[in-house]
């Protein structure tokens, strides 16, 4: 089978972006079909943890994210009265010339991947709903258009479009009865890290800088309990001066974003009829230690160094699933395990133990 040239990607969120522009980076001519009309800009905040910032970097936006997001390094652990129990360190992953981590506006870091992806020459489809791909390297989208491409690579998070007609293998996915409540504020002076505030009650809180003068927070709760802007202010101020003190700077009508948390890897390969799946529509991690996100740049990294590499289709899509599959697996355990840290507070989870064991597994590149 000839040499990929030109690569399709289903869904433009994070995944889809990073992988067109990881394939564009390549050499190849690319396409991508998003069904939103509009692009998405979520207003909460991302957490570019160690492995994500080094593979941002991979792709050329190190230098940018620096400049729009505020870098920090290490995990602070606060008790509900606001003082500190302990740090968790951040690994210097992706290179001296850049800080360990860094918070963001989760809006602005796919902005700047679409602008990169424009500045590749991309061609972004919006309003376009893929509804097939199949294995002879056709994209079909709902309005029955096709297009041909070398290799289709699914990125369209929860929603899968069919391959041949037939319906994909779902995610083995857990839902874990937990939601994070995202909301970006005023950055308090003293926050110079990510950090973790757990109140008496239960409630969680993790708090990222973003900028200067803004903060993303994320209310972790049951998934039963109220969410709405007023309701997670009210549940701070219950808390002691830790969490209370966040509630004072949170308006009323802060816009909320819910993010519901589950567990699941794609059991066997990830490609199916000729076909590659990356990001959500492959993995669903829990938020614990920004991995969802970096988990879903790395596969980006990856597909764009086995399309250099020069493989046919069906070798790129083995070696793919050989290089992903095992490693997005031992995070998930590690990252599963620590959701249970917020389901049953008491256990003995121990979060800096796990983010030790986390560590290891992303220290080197994929
Ligand atoms: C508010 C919020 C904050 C987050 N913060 C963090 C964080 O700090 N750290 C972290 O690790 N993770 C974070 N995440 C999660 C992380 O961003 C996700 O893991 C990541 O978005 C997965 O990206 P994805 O591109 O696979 O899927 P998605 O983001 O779901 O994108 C899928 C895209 O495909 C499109 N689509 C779907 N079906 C079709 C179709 N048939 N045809 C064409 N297009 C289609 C959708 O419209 C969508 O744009 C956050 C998520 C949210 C919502």
């Amino acid at each position: 089978m000839a040499a990929i040239g030109h690569v399709g990607i289903v869904g433009a969120g994070l995944a889809g972006l990073a992988a067109a522009l990881a394939a564009a980076r390549a050499g190849m001519r690319v396409d991508m079909f998003e069904a939103q009309p509009e692009p998405v800009l979520p207003a909460a905040h991302i957490d570019v943890v160690p492995n994500l910032l080094r593979d941002l970097a991979v792709l050329g936006l190190g230098e940018a994210c620096v400049r729009r997001g505020f870098p920090y390094r290490g995990v602070a652990m606060l008790d509900g009265q606001g003082h500190k129990l302990f740090e968790v360190p951040t690994a210097h992953l992706a290179g001296p010339q850049w800080p360990a981590a860094l918070g963001m506006v989760y809006g602005d870091l796919l902005g700047l991947l679409r602008e990169a992806v424009g500045a590749r020459g991309v061609r972004l489809h919006l309003g376009v709903s893929v509804r097939d791909a199949n294995d002879r390297g056709a994209i079909v989208t709902d309005a029955g258009a096709r297009h041909a491409v070398d290799l289709t690579v699914i990125a369209s998070g929860d929603r899968l479009p069919a391959l041949g007609g037939a319906a994909q293998r779902p995610v083995p996915e857990v839902a874990l009865p937990q939601q994070w409540c995202h909301v970006l504020l005023p950055r308090p002076p003293e926050l110079e890290r990510a950090t973790w505030v757990v109140g008496s009650t239960g409630v969680r809180a993790f708090v990222v800088p973003v900028a200067a003068r803004q903060a993303g927070v994320a209310v972790l709760q049951p998934d039963t309990h109220p969410a709405s802007s007023g309701a997670l202010r009210r549940a701070l101020a219950a808390q002691g001066p830790g969490l209370r003190q966040l509630s004072e700077h949170w308006p009323d009508d802060a816009p909320v974003l819910l993010r519901a948390v589950s567990s699941g890897v794609l059991a066997g390969a990830w490609h199916e009829q000729g076909v590659l799946r990356i990001g959500r529509s492959a993995h669903r991690l829990t938020p614990y230690f920004g991995q969802a996100a970096a988990q879903a740049v790395e596969d980006a990294v990856v597909l764009g160094a086995l399309l250099r590499d020069g493989h046919d289709r069906d070798a790129l899509l083995e070696a793919f699933s050989a290089r992903r599959g095992a490693r997005a697996r031992k995070v998930n355990a590690v990252t599963t395990q620590a959701a249970q840290w917020q389901l049953r507070p008491e256990a003995a989870t121990d979060l800096r133990a796990l983010a030790g064991q986390l560590e290891p597994l992303v220290a080197e590149p994929a």
